[in-house]
């Protein structure tokens, strides 16, 4: 067994859980006694403290009502005025997705619907909101993943396996490398390969639209890259030059997690179905069909923004709002338990990590922390070239690698800069 599940499993009574799972990198723990499972939500806090991952608590599948008896309770208790939509039940994780047009109001005050429902029917139940406008797109995503509930949740636990063997909370010194195969210096085709010892992980991977040969890839002909070896890929958004090219890597045999927020999946999906329609009529060839975006849907396991979650044993992931469409962010990873942080943003906003004068992280656009800095002094403003440039009176520091040390540490900023970018960013 993965020592972390171990060390939870031994704080609590004997014989209590029946399952212990990972659905990525959340630990799932499934009990056959009803008592616990309605009264020990301490238990699991206390646990929660302690290893600092998310734990969740759920009845064992062989306590469930039965499907169409807990329907029609759940029919019945939740009030006409949160207009149900669809009930769908997950029967091998004891979930039932209930669909709502007024998701508070299905929730109840303090979530006693919720509760009721699990009291009851000791099924879980996830409140979702219906869509504002009929979206075939998100009902194609969602049935995706409803058809392939057996698969996602082998598919989950693999996952958290990769993250949690040889789990450690201990600071690790090791090198990291950053390539770029597309997108430096470019628009198009941005990917970018991380690696540490541990890990092997692409930011982006998207398609250069101007091109229709080997210039519009990202070069994943490199020697380093081998696509066995890649543990995850992170998107920040659903532009096609950032997400188009992520359906191949699944024809080519990737079966491991991408990473990216709900819209960002649901958009992507849909422009890779377009990009298929215009290949065809223009009479390309195909680089992708698709059952290779089916495959990426499966594979996609979505995050919130702010959301902390573990992608390989030495990488912490949380998205960010980067502002520049609906879903974008950029992507903070903390790799070997704070030896490196690294911000990737992307297109126009650029927000970077700045630490204010108590070292508390703000995510802020650079551009507009470099605009109002010189609107304050514009006297300090020295001009070369197309180049403005300043001191860094404000005091600003940022994270930066130290080549002496080999380490990354909170250092202050020594100039601003503002070169201003005439072309449009997409
Ligand atoms: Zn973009």
């Amino acid at each position: 067994m993965v020592q972390i599940l171990d060390e939870i499993l031994k704080d609590l009574p004997k014989g209590i859980i029946s399952d212990s799972v990972f659905e990525g990198a959340n630990i799932i723990l499934y009990t056959k006694d009803k008592e616990f499972f309605l009264n020990k939500g301490e238990t699991i806090r206390d646990i929660v403290n302690k290893i600092k991952k998310r734990v969740e608590l759920r009845p064992d599948p062989t306590l469930t009502m039965e499907l169409e008896k807990a329907e029609e309770f759940i029919r019945k208790i939740i009030p006409p005025e949160a207009v149900l939509g669809s009930i769908q039940f997950d029967p091998q994780r004891s979930i039932v997705v209930i669909g709502a047009e007024k998701p508070g109001i299905a929730i109840g005050k303090q979530g006693e619907i919720l509760k009721e429902i699990k009291r009851k029917t000791f099924w879980v139940p996830n409140v979702e909101r219906t869509p504002a406008i009929e979206s075939k797109i998100i009902e194609n995503v969602r049935s995706v993943l409803f058809q392939n509930n057996d698969y996602r949740k082998k598919f989950l636990h693999k996952v958290g396996l990769r993250i949690y063997n040889g789990y450690t909370k201990e600071r690790k010194e090791e090198w990291i490398r950053v390539t770029f195969f597309g997108g430096g210096r470019q628009v198009g085709r941005s990917c970018v390969f991380l690696q540490t010892p541990e890990s092997k992980v692409l930011l982006d991977c998207g398609v250069n639209v101007a091109f229709d040969d080997y210039n519009a890839y990202p070069l994943l002909d490199s020697p380093e890259f081998k696509i066995e070896d890649l543990d995850a890929i992170i998107v920040t958004h659903s532009h096609i030059d950032h997400g188009g090219f992520v359906p191949f890597l699944y024809k080519m045999g990737f079966r491991g997690p991408t990473y990216c927020t709900a819209p960002t999946r649901d958009i992507s999906a849909l422009l890779a179905l377009d990009y298929i329609g215009v290949a065809f009529k223009q009479a390309r060839k195909n680089l992708f069909d698709v059952n290779d975006i089916k495959e990426m849907v499966k594979h996609t396991i979505t995050l919130n923004w702010e959301e902390v979650t573990d992608i390989t044993p030495d990488m912490r992931l949380t998205l960010y709002n980067s502002g520049h469409i609906l879903g974008s962010s950029m992507a903070h990873l903390h790799i070997g338990n704070g030896l490196h942080n690294l911000v990737y943003s992307l297109d126009g906003k650029t927000p970077v990590a700045i630490l204010d004068k108590n070292n508390e992280a703000a995510f802020e656009p650079i551009g507009k922390i470099v605009d109002q800095a010189m609107n304050k002094h514009p006297e300090m403003v020295r001009k070369k070239g197309d180049v403005e440039e300043m001191p860094n009176v404000g005091g600003l520091k940022t994270f930066a690698f130290n080549p002496s040390t080999l380490k990354t540490e909170i250092a202050p900023i020594t100039r601003l800069l503002r070169h201003p970018i005439k072309e449009d960013l997409y």
